[in-house]
């Protein structure tokens, strides 16, 4: 029997919103009724504030990220393409897996699990590409495995300092309406997301920006789809409604959702996703322990993903919070698993639940066998929420 609440502190699926799961308990409707279309623009106008465009189409597709993924590659390129793509954790690496599968041809760098994208890397390969052979360019904004937030920006200049007209790709499923993503100023062509991270609905929609470029794209690319084909949904969509049946209960949590960062502020909420990651950071840098995102720069704000010391088992941290103290932390994925766990902050959470997932985290270390002060990092932590106060200085000093 287990009593309270299961805490979840994995980088996604996050806690959905009590209005937000409410606002999909609702009856069966016409997804073909006068109103539905209204209510859909609604949803796909807001998450274009989210994408940050006015020029991009957004659309909404059943699905996940996996499909999303999927959806951009085979609607803008064409089989043999050869596209520019890094692997440095475990979605990099899939995305990488899909494209091949697909029939693109990946010019591929592998990296550790832990960098970002080779922002100065790819532009060199792109400054040598006279031609203009390679077709797209892949980033994963933010590596999910890894904790690692790439510079997309920075990628955008490389390209544009090169002169090369590839297509931008950006994964942005576990960063988009949580961590700074500019698909306008960053002129992204494809940028990808789900529903169940930033967004705080269960999983079920594949998120979609699309640029005019990648629009254009679609309109001769000769890859074969059927399900996510572009001018199907965007044919209907302009009117707000789908080509085959939405899951309509879930697009209601979705408005709730938007709503609900509309009401916080988009910039208040990356704002908050940065002051709750540097407090979980903190606690970790006070356990002594190391993150797999060894640059600074590039931390992720969404998940910090952390080295376990050596001769401890991260599976036996993650097994400890979960059966000991009902918190379900992530795992260290493929090449990490043992070597590292995750903790997710994402999504609708405060310093509390921060909090918790630090003291739940050292008390499953020091369970597993880890050298850790018990209270240390959830007084490292408290230390940075509480900001410039007395009691802060006092935690800090002693
Ligand atoms: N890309 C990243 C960065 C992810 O974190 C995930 C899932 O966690 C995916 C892609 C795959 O998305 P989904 O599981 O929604 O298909």
């Amino acid at each position: 029997m287990r009593t309270g609440t299961n805490h979840l502190f994995i980088p996604g699926p996050t806690n959905v919103p009590d209005d937000v799961r409410r606002a999909m308990n609702v009856a069966q409707e016409d997804q073909r009724g006068p109103d539905f279309g209204r209510f859909t623009l609604s949803i796909l106008d807001d998450l274009k504030a989210v994408f940050r465009t006015t020029t991009g189409t957004v659309m909404l597709f059943p699905g996940s990220g996996t499909g999303a993924w999927e959806a951009a590659i085979t609607n803008t390129l064409n089989p043999g393409d050869r596209v520019l793509m890094a692997r440095h954790g475990q979605f990099s690496t899939l995305w990488a897996e899909m494209a091949t599968r697909l029939g693109l041809t990946v010019d591929m760098v592998d990296l550790e699990w832990g960098a970002g994208t080779p922002v100065a890397e790819f532009g060199r390969r792109l400054a040598e590409d006279a031609n203009g052979a390679i077709k797209a360019v892949f980033v994963t904004q933010n590596e999910t495995a890894t904790g690692v937030t790439s510079d997309v920006a920075g990628m955008r200049a490389a390209m544009d300092a090169t002169g090369h007209k590839a297509l931008l790709f950006v994964d942005g499923v576990s960063s988009i309406g949580s961590i700074d993503f500019r698909m306008d100023d960053w002129g992204v062509d494809l940028a990808v997301t789900g529903s169940q991270k930033g967004l705080m609905c269960p999983a079920g929609l594949g998120i979609l920006g699309v640029s005019a470029r990648a629009m254009e794209a679609a309109k001769v690319s000769t890859m074969r789809r059927a399900y996510f084909e572009f001018a199907d949904m965007t044919a209907t969509a302009k009117t707000g409604y789908f080509p085959y049946t939405p899951p309509t209960p879930l697009l209601h949590g979705l408005r709730c959702a938007l709503d609900r960062i509309n009401a916080e502020g988009l910039d208040n909420v990356i704002a908050r996703h940065a002051r709750l990651a540097e407090g979980v950071r903190r606690g970790v840098a006070a356990w002594g322990l190391s993150l797999c995102a060894e640059d600074a720069a590039l931390q992720s704000n969404t998940v910090t993903a952390i080295r376990v010391p050596e001769g401890v088992d991260a599976r036996e941290v993650i097994r400890i919070g979960f059966e000991r103290y009902n918190a379900s932390f992530g795992s260290g994925l493929s090449r990490l698993a043992g070597k590292v766990f995750r903790i997710g902050h994402l999504g609708d959470l405060n310093e509390g639940m921060c909090l918790t997932a630090l003291s739940i985290a050292e008390m499953a270390l020091a369970e597993a066998g880890a050298d850790i002060i018990l209270g240390s990092g959830v007084a490292a932590a408290q230390a940075w929420y509480v900001g410039p106060h007395p009691a802060a200085q006092r935690i800090a000093a002693e």
